[in-house]
This record gives structure tokens, sequence and C-alpha cells, in this order.
């Protein structure tokens, strides 16, 4: 059983939590002037590195917060994100 935790409620079971993808794409500035391919690169390709990935997450059957936490994904190990950390205070 994996265990996720969530900022607002602490460790619970996988199964409360939707993924997201990955954390911090920014959607184009100027969606306009994209041609296709570039349309295809935003849309459909992300980063898969092999170690520590930023993704986003919602404990859906939860408190239904999004947040962004780092996995590692040789191990399924999760690590809070500095960042989401300093913003909750
Ligand atoms: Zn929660």
């Amino acid at each position: 059983m994996l265990l996720i935790a969530c900022p607002w409620c602490g460790p619970r079971e996988e199964v409360e939590f939707r993924y997201g993808g990955q954390a911090h794409l920014h959607h184009p500035t100027d969606p306009w002037t994209l041609d296709d391919a570039q349309w295809a690169e935003y849309l459909f390709t992300r980063d898969n590195p092999e170690g520590w990935f930023t993704e986003r997450w919602c404990h859906i059957h939860g408190c239904r917060q999004w947040f962004v936490a780092e996995r590692d994904t040789r191990t399924y190990e999760f690590r809070p994100n500095p960042a989401e950390e300093a913003r909750r205070g």
C-alpha cells in the first residue's frame, strides 16, 4: 500500500488521489501564433525523468485540494515540495 502525504490531511492511501501530471506547465502566452507542431509539443510532450519529478496531485476522495509533490519515478517515494510547504506557511 502506497501512502501519499496530503498537505492538509496527512498520509492517506494512494486510491484517494488523482494524478494531475507534470507540475509547473505554462499555457502559451500567444497560442494563436503556434503552428501544429508547437501545439503538439505543448499538449503531448512531458518530461519523463528517471528520479525525482515534480507533479500535481488532487486528494479527490478527501479534502479535494490540489497540491504539488515530488515523486521518485524509480522507487515511488514521495516528498513534499519545498515551495508548497513555504506557501502554506
Ligand atoms: Zn487532503
